[in-house]
């Protein structure tokens, strides 16, 4: 198990490379997040031994129970939350996120600067942009993006680093990385957080610096113990 992951990351690894020196880019520009969300513990452990540093969760309860142990013994360990956040929620997200990345939405900007408060701490924010309009989706409307970017870098200032999205499965993904990266640029936002197991080159190409990739690297997921 140890040994596939490891396997795994190191072939991951290989491909953003691969991705990078396509597309003409700098590897040190694009981030590998390990997505762990429903994998025990002793896969990311398994992921931090092989040299792995930053991993997504989409569910902060989860997030809890496994990441604030681990950073004893690896202190340069960086946690994402990736998953639709509930506003009551934040004040975990604020104490144990090192970034948020689904800023979307200013009912949660107002609990998220409230609870940074509490906390003492704000983590990096990115602005989920659901690029597909999808209902069911997390995300910012692509029409809303613009003004809900502005907004939050008034109020939250540089902490805003840059967008995320998950373009709709049945579509080519490489529209909606381009309309992502075109809408960060009119900002001057650095951060691009897009492309997962099955389309991360194609992210690449379109100037992803984080790739979020789950199941290429731990498997498929385990039916998740609510
Ligand atoms: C689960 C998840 C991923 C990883 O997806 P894979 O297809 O397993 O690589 C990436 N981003 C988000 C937001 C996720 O929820």
């Amino acid at each position: 198990m140890s040994d596939l992951i490891a396997q795994n990351l190191a072939a991951i690894r290989h491909r953003i490379a691969q991705a990078c020196e396509k597309a003409g880019r700098a590897e040190a520009d694009v981030s590998l997040v390990a997505v762990s969300k429903f994998h025990p513990i002793e896969s990311v452990e398994a992921a931090l031994k092989a040299g792995q540093r930053l991993f997504g969760e989409n569910r902060v309860q989860e997030a809890a129970s496994k990441f604030p142990q681990l950073r004893d013994h690896f202190p340069d360990l960086r946690l994402h939350i990736i998953g639709g956040l509930q506003t009551n929620k934040a004040l975990e997200a604020c104490q144990i996120a090192d970034v948020i990345e689904s800023l979307d939405r200013p009912s949660l900007s107002d609990a998220i600067e409230k609870a940074a408060q509490k906390a003492g701490r704000l983590p990096e924010l990115l602005i989920q942009v659901n690029t597909g309009d999808e209902p069911q989706k997390s995300g910012i409307p692509r029409d809303e993006a613009d003004a809900f970017i502005e907004a939050s870098l008034e109020k939250f200032g540089p902490k805003i680093r840059g967008l995320m999205c998950i373009p709709p499965e049945d579509e080519d993904p490489a529209p909606h990385f381009h309309f992502l990266r075109r809408t960060a640029e009119r900002h001057g936002l650095p951060v691009l957080s897009m492309g997962m197991s099955a389309d991360f080159e194609t992210a690449i190409a379109e100037n992803a610096t984080l790739v979020r990739v789950g199941t290429a690297i731990f498997g498929s997921r385990p039916v998740p113990q609510s």
